[in-house]
């Protein structure tokens, strides 16, 4: 189908895709389907968020996180050359009785428990209550590049009105500190598109051109609204390294295909082809524009996993229905 769609685009990988839990419908035969025909290839699936009213955590949704991680291995293990499984970790101190130590010393044992007994590879993490750039959460970093598992932070404001303060680019700074990390920041950052552009070109001086030895990504699910989408592809085109840039959809399963196509690939293809022509970026028609093309929506994040990864994943299936009725199934 997307062979249909757009004859140069050879394989799709959405690097942004959320889990909506077990009172959705959703199915990994029907995620699975709709990849297939949408033409995606594979998707990064985050475990389902926890929704409003356990936006500020109490001690009790320690449980509820483990719930929603071991769901999605479970929904990522049937299909595991497909879906690629993040846990969603969350170190705010009202997890830990107050104290942020307590609440990140919590993620690492959750992190361990999903690398070893639930055989995620992947991390996804949206601050509220905690801030990126404390101190406090090295621990957590070290833990996760320690385990060679790859990280999507959600960064910017959010859509639905949650607080988005905690979540300026800036703040990621502090991945530097560890240098096997490897993350992906996401949405570009909006509003803050230009500051994430400016944390990821500070990689150009700090890490060089290896793409192998870049810390930071971005995805450019979306983030911007409409009036600044061609805006902030186009800048983001030309003033970091393409190969830095991922797609992703931000789309919440279960999706029928038609609407993920609709909704999701002919947009974000149709800005990118009119943002690399208006940037003078890789002219239309060529083998460069096509390389770009394939570049962002497959290569760029596909890399950057197996620069974080060691070991493939193994999502444990669960053997039982797990029910998730704190699941959020729409979020940012
Ligand atoms: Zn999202």
């Amino acid at each position: 189908m997307v062979g249909k769609l757009h004859p140069s685009l050879d394989r799709v990988l959405d690097a942004h895709t959320h889990l909506s839990g077990s009172d959705s419908g959703e199915s990994p035969d029907a995620i699975v389907s709709t990849m297939d025909d949408a033409g995606v290839d594979k998707a990064f699936v985050f475990a389902p968020l926890l929704n409003t009213r356990s936006w500020q955590l109490d001690e009790d949704d320690l449980e509820h996180i483990q719930t929603h991680n071991d769901y999605c291995a479970d929904i990522c293990s049937a299909a595991p050359e497909r879906l690629y499984g993040f846990c969603v970790l969350n170190p705010t101190p009202s997890l830990g009785g107050g104290d942020k130590h307590q609440a990140v010393s919590l993620m690492v044992e959750e992190l361990h428990r999903c690398y070893h007994d639930l055989g995620l590879r992947g991390v996804k993490m949206v601050p509220s209550g905690w801030y990126p750039n404390d101190p406090a959460m090295l621990p957590l970093y070290e833990a996760i590049a320690n385990a060679h598992m790859y990280t999507v932070f959600h960064v910017g404001i959010f859509l639905d009105a949650k607080e988005g303060s905690f979540c300026r680019p800036a703040f990621y700074e502090q991945v530097h500190q560890v240098s096997t990390m490897r993350v992906q920041l996401a949405h570009l950052g909006w509003p803050w598109v230009d500051e994430t552009l400016a944390v990821l070109a500070q990689e150009k001086m700090t890490h060089g051109s290896d793409p192998a030895r870049w810390q930071m990504r971005a995805d450019v699910s979306f983030g911007p609204p409409d009036d600044w989408q061609l805006s902030s592809w186009e800048r983001a085109l030309t003033s970091v390294e393409p190969q830095r840039l991922i797609y992703g959809s931000d789309g919440f399963w279960p999706m029928e295909a038609d609407r993920y196509v609709q909704a999701h690939l002919l947009p974000q293809l149709g800005v990118f082809e009119t943002a690399a022509t208006l940037g003078h970026v890789a002219e239309e028609g060529t083998d460069e524009r096509h390389q770009l093309r394939q570049q962002i929506f497959f290569d760029n994040a596909w890399s950057h996993w197996c620069n974080a990864v060691r070991e493939p994943q193994a999502p444990r299936r669960a053997g039982r229905t797990i029910s998730t009725p704190q699941a959020a199934q729409k979020a940012h």
